[in-house]
């Protein structure tokens, strides 16, 4: 195939959009000999860095990082004055590439995109354009932007007015003079907080309305930082090659710790370190979790909001200008030069819309509800219909003649932000469900490039003219993005992020938040795994490898990523008391889960001997319902306090008292000794209920894997021996039968932590092969199941002991046992006790808390 001149109408692909990803686009399809055309609307290269040219535009990651990387030729000859280069620097640079890979003769520009429809027949794209053009393509590219669409206005009586009026993200090319002029700007996002401070030095007056105040830190402007200078000139492949593979598309030490294992002057130490570095990176990663909880997230933003006091003279403004409606960094935090100072400059006001909001423009200017305004000129900074805007904008017909707009009206859907159902051969750049706007996005956009153009090579080579995600593939992927965004704080700002800012936009959080790093991770293995998720057909035939690439809920994935590096030992090639070492020794540094009122250690007769066991009570006045919980460990491993952050958690949120009991381990005390132990537990607690602040009659079991088993167990036994009463059983994850040839163990046999061998290993120190079908080992082996307490058994979806959690549920409910069933989507055979670390079990232990109140409640006489 030849490489197109940039006029024909048949081509292999069409890119639309020539900015950063259009023009890296447009290079690597013509090294692979692709005749390809771009269309652009405006009538030169450079996208963003075109159209934006207010005052003070600038980027906001060092530009050091915001620059291409695939040519170490074009990286050398390049130097960035500044460590956030300016609009018309970064637009220089965008046209030096242009040049130097003599990209403009396949560039048609002042030509805008207005409709694609698929053949379905001949497997091409055709698309029309505003200039009358109709062109064919195999495959069709929007590299159309994620902030190209500007927002439309949505103030009455734009058009009545008689002054100037500019919009920051089609700024006149000849610039803007307003010497001695009376000015307004309409929001304050990245574009008014960049451009307020320039504009305030020439208006005679400037009047800032604005709708949402906005976190900002000082940018602090200058050269390029030398020791990052020092670091590419040193090792330019690794300091790229860290970048690719970072959290948000720069290198950057991850943060470890949380603003809670901090005390007060480190928490601001740590700030002000921040606030320095003026890096949206270093800002963010102040605490390792300002995205995830509010309360580290309220540190900073709370100190931002100081310092804006600190500034800001007027104390009215000050507080107009402290966000306090959506999380920090929920919102793109901005980087400004002076944004709050201005604000004490006597001609300079802001209007807080929230108390005197905009009634329309007028032809001399605004009139809010309480006064009214005359200006020279209005500036909207309003913002953009972002990531989906400039795509639903194109008419896009695909498969049975369904419209992009259509799909999306709910919200878009893609695989891996790059490609939708239904539209096969389209490929996004950057496009929803995709880091974007997240990140640094001259990375991610290039990793996208590199995807999109590595795979037509592919297809290619392989005889396939036609490519298409699965549903299954798009679906997971969705899920995947949700569950991504639901751990974190994002959901709760109205922002640009959430779509909420254009109305009637379906509320969907649209970019991907697991991370650069862990993102690019999923695109290569999909390609590794023969485009996994991807239908592809061509005269080569047809090629289908359907599923989800992340089926592991994104914080598990993450934990499971960090053992799996640090390459531990496998506890079943350990001695029983060296695993145990081993097991203090990891559970050392963890989060302790919640404050409650008081813990209390002590010792209980057990079946042979006392047993130390720990109590937790809630800080709320007693008397409580008492839980007898069993920890996990195999009968062999764990203790008292192995399980302390579950322990705690369960404590607040049932509002229960907690008894963590030490049951005997083997291989000292095999079986019955833990079976015995729980049912003696059981029976001592019972009979001391007030002493330990419980309430009569109110006393449920609960345990973790072997010790579901314990707790199963002692129910039955309860019941057999005609007490004690026990209102209620919790099992998580249990261990309820001895058959190792389930589906789940066959399917998470080496996968999670808790392995076949693992088990098998538990199994062999615990019990004697014929031992292990007596119900004391087996629970699910009873011959009578009927009369047992009220049940709750959580299954998580990769354990081995997924099926026979689920069995003994259905086996209850046979019996006439009430039984919750909680399948954890996602979640390992660990993954759920690790309170505050892995966030996404949250929602299912507030499940578990929830099934124990509901058996104290249905036990509380009528
Ligand atoms: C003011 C501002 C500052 C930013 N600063 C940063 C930063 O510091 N760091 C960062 O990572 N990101 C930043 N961004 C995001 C920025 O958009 C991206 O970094 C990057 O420039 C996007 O490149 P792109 O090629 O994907 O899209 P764009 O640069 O937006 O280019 C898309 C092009 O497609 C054209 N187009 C759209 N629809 C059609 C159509 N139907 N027909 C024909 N042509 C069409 C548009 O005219 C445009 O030229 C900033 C964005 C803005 C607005």
């Amino acid at each position: 195939m030849a490489a197109g001149n940039g006029s024909a109408d048949e081509l292999d692909v069409v890119v639309v959009g020539a900015g950063f990803a259009g023009l890296y686009m447009l290079h690597r399809l013509r090294q692979l000999g692709f005749s390809t055309t771009v269309l652009e609307s405006a009538d030169d290269v450079g996208g963003t860095w075109y159209w934006n040219r207010y005052p003070g535009a600038r980027c906001d990651i060092p530009t050091t990082d915001y620059t291409y990387s695939f040519d170490t030729e074009l990286e050398a000859e390049w130097t960035w004055s500044e460590k956030y280069a300016t609009q018309p620097e970064i637009l220089r640079y965008l046209q030096h590439v242009t040049e130097k890979y003599d990209l403009r003769p396949d560039i048609r520009f002042s030509t805008r995109v207005a409709a694609a429809t698929w053949d379905d027949g001949a497997s091409r794209w055709t698309l029309t354009t505003d200039q009358g053009d109709r062109l064919s393509c195999r495959w069709f590219i929007m590299a159309t932007g994620c902030l190209s669409m500007p927002k439309a206005v949505d103030i009455d009586g734009l058009d009545r007015f008689a002054g100037d009026v500019y919009f920051t993200s089609t700024w006149p090319h000849e610039g803007v003079d307003f010497t001695g002029q009376r000015v307004a700007v309409v929001g304050t996002g990245s574009s008014g907080i960049q451009s307020i401070p320039l504009i305030a030095e020439q208006a005679r007056e400037l009047v800032v309305f604005q709708r949402t105040p906005n976190f900002s830190i000082p940018a602090h402007n200058g050269p390029p930082s030398p020791e990052r200078l020092d670091d590419i000139a040193r090792d330019r492949d690794a300091y790229r090659h860290s970048g690719k593979w970072s959290r948000g598309g720069m290198p950057f030490e991850i943060p470890v710790d949380t603003a809670a294992s901090l005390p007060p002057d480190e928490q601001r130490a740590r700030f002000e370190a921040a606030w320095e570095a003026g890096e949206l990176f270093s800002i963010l990663g102040t605490f390792a979790d300002v995205l995830i909880n509010r309360e580290a997230n309220d540190v900073v933003a709370e100190h931002i909001r100081r310092k804006i006091r600190e500034i800001v003279k007027d104390p009215e403004t000050a507080e107009a200008l402290c966000p306090t409606d959506h999380p920090f960094g929920t919102k793109r935090p901005c980087l400004d030069t002076n944004y709050f100072a201005t604000f004490n400059l006597p001609h300079v006001r802001l209007v807080d819309l929230h108390k005197d909001p905009i009634r329309s423009i007028t032809e001399q200017g605004i009139d809010t509800i309480d006064e009214s305004f005359e200006f020279d000129a209005l500036v909207l900074a309003t913002g953009f219909d972002a990531m989906t805007g400039a795509i639903v904008s194109v008419d896009i017909t695909g498969r049975d003649e369904l419209s992009l707009k259509e799909k999306w009206a709910h919200g878009p859907t893609t695989y891996l932000g790059l490609t939708t159902t239904s539209f096969p051969n389209l490929f996004l750049i950057t496009g929803p469900g995709s880091p974007s706007v997240l990140s640094n996005m001259a990375v991610s956009i290039e990793q996208h490039v590199d995807w999109v153009a590595d795979c037509l090579e592919y297809l290619r080579a392989n005889g396939f003219e036609r490519i298409e995600p699965t549903d299954t593939a798009e679906a997971g992927w969705v899920q995947h993005t949700n569950d991504c965004g639901d751990i974190t704080l994002y959901p709760l700002a109205n922002s640009w992020y959430m779509g909420a800012n254009v109305p009637g936009k379906p509320r969907v959080f649209l970019p991907y938040i697991g991370g650069v790093d862990t993102y690019r991770g999923a695109c290569d293995e999909v390609v590794e795994r023969g485009y996994f998720g991807f239908e592809l057909a061509g005269p080569a035939g047809r090629q289908r490898n359907d599923g989800v690439i992340r089926r592991l809920q994104p914080d598990v994935f993450a934990v499971l990523t960090l053992l799996e590096q640090l390459n531990l030992p496998l506890l079943e090639s350990m001695s029983p008391t060296d695993a145990r070492a081993f097991m203090e020794a990891m559970n050392a540094d963890r989060p302790l889960g919640p404050d409650v009122g008081e813990i209390v250690d002590g010792e209980l007769p057990g079946a042979d001997g006392l047993l130390e066991y720990r109590l937790y009570r809630p800080a709320t006045p007693g008397p409580h319902p008492i839980v007898a919980y069993f920890h996990g460990g195999g009968w062999v491993l764990g203790s008292k306090d192995s399980d302390e952050p579950l322990c705690r958690d369960l404590c607040v949120s049932a509002d229960a008292v907690i008894v963590s009991i030490n049951y005997r381990h083997a291989p000292e005390a095999c079986f019955p000794a833990a079976a015995e132990d729980g049912f003696a537990a059981v029976q001592w607690i019972a009979a001391h209920t007030q002493e330990l602040g419980g309430i009569p009659g109110q006393l449920a079991v609960a345990g973790w894997s072997a010790g579901g088993n314990v707790a199963a167990v002692a129910c039955q036994m309860a019941r057999d021996a005609g007490g004690p009463e026990i209102v209620g059983q919790l099992l998580l994850t249990p261990v309820t039968d001895c058959d190792m040839e389930t589906g789940s163990y066959i399917e998470n046999a080496d996968g999670f932590v808790l392995t076949a061998p693992l088990m098998q290993w538990f199994w062999d120190h615990y019990a004697d092969a014929d031992e292990r079908t007596d119900p004391r080992a087996a629970p699910l082996r009873a011959a009578d199941l009927s009369g047992l307490p009220p049940a709750c058994v959580v299954t998580c979806e990769f354990d081995p002991l997924r099926d026979e959690g689920n069995a003994y549920a259905q086996a209850l409910e046979k019996a006439g046992v009430p039984v919750r069933v909680i399948a954890a989507r996602g979640h390992t055979h660990t993954s759920l006790t690790m309170v505050g670390i892995v966030i996404s079990g949250a929602g299912v232990r507030a499940e578990m808390a929830e099934a124990l109140r509901e058996f104290f409640q249905a036990s509380v006489p009528a």
